[in-house]
Formats: C-alpha cells, structure tokens, sequence
C-alpha cells in the first residue's frame, strides 16, 4: 500500500467557500452569519469535485490511501474569534469525514484545529476528541503561527502548547505543523511561509528538550523539512555548539519530514541526508504547485516518481517510506485501516 501522508481537499464544492464568506461578512454584520452548517453539498457533489482530481492522480500515479485534510491555506485562524474558527473548523472536518466514508479505500483524515490567535490551544481540545474519536481521524494539523505571518505565539517548545501535546499523546496521534495563510505581504504562503514555518519549527525543537518531557510525541515536517535537510550540518552544528545531544538522538524518535519535494535532485537530498525512518511518502496533492515540470514532462507534484528513481534505495526502505514509516508515525491509522477491511 503506498500511503500519500499529505493532501488536502483543495478541491471541495463551492458551497464551502459560501459558507466562509459568509461568515467572515458575519463578523462585521450579524445579519449576514450563516444560519446552519449545513453546507448543502450533496453526496454526488463530494465525488465529483474528487473524481477528476485527487482520485484520477491516485490512479494515474500508483498511490493508494491520502491523508486527507482540510485546505489548508484556508484554515486561516486569524480570521475572527474562537466562535469563528470553532464552527469553521467543524465544517471543513465534517466535511473530510464524508469523503472518508464515500471512499474508505482512498483517504483516511487529519483535522483541523480552531486555532485563534492568542487564544491557549486548549480551546482546540473538544474538536481534537470530537474528530478522533467519532470521525476516525488519525492526526491534526497544527498551526505554530495562526496570527498568519506574524508570528505572536510563544515557540511550539513553550508550556502553551502543553495541554494539546497531552492530548495528542494520550489519543496517539501526531500533528503535522503547517501553517495556513499569509496575511504578511514579506511572505507569499506557499512560497515562502510555509517554507520558513518548516525551517522554524524544526529550529524551535532543536534549541528545547521538548521531549524530555512527551518522549512519544511525534511530528511531522511537511514540505521535506524546509530548509532543515538542505542546511543539515548548520542544524548539527548548532546543536552541538548548544550543548544538545546529536540530532539523532535528540529530535529524530520524535520528528518526521514529508517528501513533497517537487524535484528529483531534492528527494536525492533528502533521502541521503535524513535517516529512511523519519521520511514520510507525500505529494500534498492538490496543493500548492499544480503544473507540469517541462523539464520532465510531469507533474511537480507527481513526488512518487522521484522516490521510483532513488537506485540506492533499498526494496525494505522503500516499503519504509511509502508505507511502514506512515504506519508507525500514526499510531491509530492500522486499526482504522482494519476496521475498514483494509489492512
Ligand atoms: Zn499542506
């Protein structure tokens, strides 16, 4: 089984982005809220918005099951209050949950947290159970900026983040760290946002013992780590200089990166720099660059294709990244796969 770590339902009916801009006219007009979450989005309209996107590329490339989650550049947790976020988050989490059950082959879900910007992520807690334990869901996505760009929560190894690492731990689900939208005009949000959200994250862990403390948390690094792999040595060096164990040791039980690199010289990096066990198959398809490379001739995306070419890679580590890492990493996924008739 080939297991996508990273997808996001870019492709969802229109309905929901009604809904979100009639909450946000909500904020400053009352009258304008949305009076129901129901979105009015029919089964028949979930299959179609996925059958020519995210289901044809599963095909056509050779992946089996997504992890799927909501867009996330529209998460956008700085946008109104706890209420907001709160409700917005239920829709777009329910609505994973239904492509779930209309393809239990195809994609199992992450949730989206209600974040707010300066609010203690304990508020998250409710909809982290709810999406766990009655929809399924195998992991969160955790935004460490939902200011959007501005960066005002403390480091994600700062004691605000505890309750929701508790929360992880006891439900043994871990939390990829992704930001959503830039409201910072210094950062364009795929380009460069996420990128640096990568690179901080994995700086911000480096310089604490965070896992002294959850020595089973686990997270995972989307966008292949940003620039951690690529500056390899500076991280080593710098911990090293901080008087932290090796990197091995001190970060990798806990700390996973994800493939969507989109070209094959990067995979080559990644895969030679970052140990077979903490590298997670992702294309984060339909995301973020949705053109052909035409230097190749495929998609930029299309990240299995690149792992294919690694030579040096071995049958067992291959089977590592495309499968067994994901199985371990989240620890719940083998017995929601199970139940399904999957596994
Ligand atoms: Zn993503």
């Amino acid at each position: 089984m080939i297991i996508d770590c990273h997808g996001h339902y870019t492709t969802a009916p229109k309905q929901l982005t009604a809904f979100r801009d009639q909450q946000i006219a909500g904020l400053k007009d009352k009258s304008q809220r949305p009076t129901s979450t129901n979105l009015g989005i029919t089964d028949d309209e979930i299959r179609e918005s996925l059958e020519g996107a995210q289901l044809k590329l599963q095909r056509e490339r050779g992946t089996d099951l997504t992890i799927f989650s909501p867009r996330a550049s529209a998460m956008a947790h700085h946008v109104g209050d706890e209420a907001t976020s709160a409700q917005w988050a239920e829709v777009c989490n329910d609505l994973i949950y239904r492509v779930c059950k209309l393809y239990p082959q195809n994609f199992v879900g992450v949730c989206q947290l209600p974040q707010v910007p300066g609010v203690p992520p304990q508020n998250c807690i409710p909809e982290l159970e709810r999406c766990v334990k009655e929809l399924g869901f195998v992991g969160l996505n955790l935004n460490p900026d939902p200011s959007g760009g501005w960066w005002k929560e403390p480091p994600l190894t700062d004691r605000h983040w505890y309750p929701i690492y508790e929360k992880m731990v006891e439900l043994d689900v871990p939390a990829m760290i992704h930001v959503s939208a830039s409201c910072n005009p210094c950062f364009h949000a795929t380009g460069a946002h996420y990128i640096n959200a990568d690179t901080t994250a994995f700086m911000q862990l480096l310089t604490a013992d965070l896992f002294k403390d959850f020595p089973t948390l686990k997270f995972i690094i989307p966008h292949g780590g940003g620039a951690a792999p690529y500056h390899w040595g500076r991280y080593r060096g710098l911990a090293q200089d901080m008087k932290k164990p090796p990197l091995a040791e001190h970060l990798l039980k806990n700390v996973f990166f994800d493939t969507c690199v989109y070209h094959y010289p990067g995979i080559e990096l990644l895969t030679k720099v970052i140990p077979v066990d903490n590298i997670l198959f992702a294309s984060e398809m339909v995301g973020a660059v949705r053109g052909k490379d035409p230097e190749t001739g495929h998609f930029f995306d299309d990240t299995k294709r690149y792992i294919d070419q690694l030579s040096m890679l071995s049958p067992e580590n291959r089977t590592k990244i495309f499968e067994g890492n994901a199985r371990k990493v989240f620890g719940r996924l083998d017995a929601v796969l199970k139940e399904r008739g999957l596994n």
